[in-house]
Parts: structure tokens; sequence; C-alpha cells
């Protein structure tokens, strides 16, 4: 069948629970027409300080508009059938396209997000290191789920050396898988984010609160930047200020969307990004 004039194997979910096992020999066909086409985009979603509900920094988050899935979908496939490393490359192209375009001001924090095969490999801190040159003197992060973690022997040196070119390293989806801690021992990071299943909770559980309330200062005793993602509601907003996270992301403060649409006339840093009644969004 197609949806939207892409065609998807018979009984593949596209919905939010769609996983990267329901892959299929036709969307990894259509994966790799789309990585040699350069068929993505990104899309960017503001990280707020939550003080004052500025814009600190963005996140790139990769889009497929031909395609009704997301990259939690087909990132795991790319990964699988070993296209990552040129999806990454083109991400960090597309990124540096829109930071030089003067869209996103150099005092915005950009952060891309890696795979582990990105993590495991020396040319990956090359291709950061000749693009943190042509940005200049830019604020730049990357972002590394903790699956990147799982060979610190591996991954380590290629921390250290995307470290040594001024570019941060910040531990995704925190909190929720099993490496997390052991991660904050073997690897010197910048920050880590909170993942939004455990900020979903926090209105409701005193559990997570104390959970956060505590991940917020065994950070703050590492030296480590916190932001709390998928922050949805004002509720949960006020519960990480009181908690004492400064950072958050969220559709609170603006959804993912693609760079033309964020008003142009006003500069990112005083602006979230439009919500989903005033603007094109893009998908996720
Ligand atoms: P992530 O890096 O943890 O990104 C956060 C995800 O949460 C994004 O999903 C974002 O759209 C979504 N989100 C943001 N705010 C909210 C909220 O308030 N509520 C809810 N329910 N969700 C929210 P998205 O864009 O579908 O990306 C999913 C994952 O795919 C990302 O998780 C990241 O791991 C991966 N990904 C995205 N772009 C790239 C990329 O360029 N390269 C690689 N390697 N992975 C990427
Ligand atoms: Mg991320
Ligand atoms: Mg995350
Ligand atoms: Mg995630």
């Amino acid at each position: 069948r197609e949806i939207g004039g892409f065609p998807y194997a018979p009984g593949a979910s596209v919905g939010p629970d769609a996983t990267a096992r329901e892959s299929s020999p036709v969307l990894e066909a259509t994966l790799r027409h789309a990585v040699a086409q350069g068929e993505f985009r990104l899309a960017y979603q503001p990280i707020v300080d939550l003080r004052n509900h500025r814009t600190v920094g963005v996140e790139a988050l990769i889009r497929w508009p031909r395609a009704p899935i997301g990259p939690d979908v087909f990132i795991p496939t790319a990964e699988r059938i070993g296209l990552i490393r040129d999806i990454t490359r083109q991400v960090c192209l597309l990124a540096a396209r829109d930071r030089i375009t003067q869209r996103i001001p150099g005092s915005i924090r950009l952060s891309i997000n890696l795979s582990a095969a990105d993590a495991e490999t020396m040319e990956t801190a090359a291709l950061l290191s000749d693009l943190s040159l042509t940005l200049g003197d830019t604020a730049l992060s990357v972002e590394l789920t903790e699956r990147c973690l799982l060979s610190p022997e591996r991954c380590g040196p290629v921390i250290r050396a995307i470290r040594a070119r001024g570019i941060q390293v910040h531990l995704d989806d925190f909190g929720t898988g099993y490496a997390n801690l052991q991660s904050l021992v073997e690897l010197a990071l910048d920050g880590i984010k909170i993942d939004h299943r455990l900020t979903r909770c926090i209105d409701d559980s005193r559990a997570a609160r104390e959970i956060v309330r505590h991940l917020g200062r065994m950070a703050g005793a590492l030296g480590l930047s916190v932001t709390a993602e998928g922050v949805e509601t004002e509720a949960q907003a006020r519960w990480l200020s009181v908690l004492g996270i400064r950072r958050a992301q969220g559709w609170l403060f603006g959804r993912p969307c693609f760079i033309e649409d964020y008003p142009a006339a006003r500069p990112l840093a005083q602006i979230a990004a439009p919500d989903a009644a005033s603007g094109r969004l893009a998908p996720g």
C-alpha cells in the first residue's frame, strides 16, 4: 500500500508505536534512495532556560518529508543497514547550512543527535571537527543515547576528540536505561537530558520528583548540565523549577519545526517555536 506516495510494506505500523523491527525490504530500499537523493530535512526544537523561558539552544531533529514515519522508526533501520554514517554527514551539513545562512544565531547552542555507530568512529570526530571549523566560534553540542556508550572503550576516544574541539557531549534519554550511571563514571560528558518518560511523571509521582531532584543534584556535583525533555504542561515546568532543573525542552515551549517557519523578523533568541495553532509544523 501507499501512504502519501510512500510505498510501505503491508502490515507495517506507521504510528508512534512502530519500531525498527517492523522494518521491511521496501523501507530499506526507499531509505537507501532517500540517502542517495538527500531527501532529509531538519526540524529544530528550542531548548529554554526555565527561569526566563528564553531559547538557549535548538536541537536538530531529522525529518523525512516523503515518508509518514519518524526517526524513531527509520534511524534504527538506517543503523542496521549501514546508512547511518551517511545520514549523520547529511545532518551535519544541513545544520551547518542553516547556521551559516544566519538563521540560527551563533549564541544559540545547536545540538545534533548521533547514533551508536557514529560514536564509535574517529571519522565522526573528524567530521564534527571540520564542522566546528566551518561554523567558527559557535556553540555546538552532540547528543548520544546510552546505547552509544555500551562500548566505552571504543566511544571514549571519539568523545574525547569531540570535546577537545570544544563541542559539548550530552547524554540523551537519561534515566530510562541501564548503563547510564556507569557511563557517567567512565566518560567525561557535559550534560544529561532527562528522558520525557520521567518528565511526564513528575506531576503525579512523588518518586519521580525525588529522582529528578537527586539527578539534578548529582549532575550538579559532577559539573554536568541538566535538560528536561518532553515538557508539555505548565505544571511540569513549575515542578522542574522547584526541583532545581534549569533547562527544558518540550511542546510547552515549542514544537520541532522547519527553520523557515520560525518568525523571520525576530531573533531566535527571543522566541519559542510557533505552537500547533500558528505554524506549519514538522511532524513530531
Ligand atoms: P531525542 O533525541 O530524545 O529527541 C526528542 C524526541 O521527543 C523528538 O522526537 C521530539 O520531537 C520529541 N518531543 C519533543 N518535545 C516533546 C514533548 O513535549 N512531548 C512529546 N511526547 N515528545 C516530544 P523525534 O523527532 O521523533 O525523534 C526521535 C528520536 O530519533 C530522537 O530522540 C533521536 O534519538 C532520534 N533522532 C532524531 N533526529 C536524529 C538525527 O538527526 N540523527 C540521529 N542519529 N538520531 C536522530
Ligand atoms: Mg536528542
Ligand atoms: Mg531524548
Ligand atoms: Mg528519545
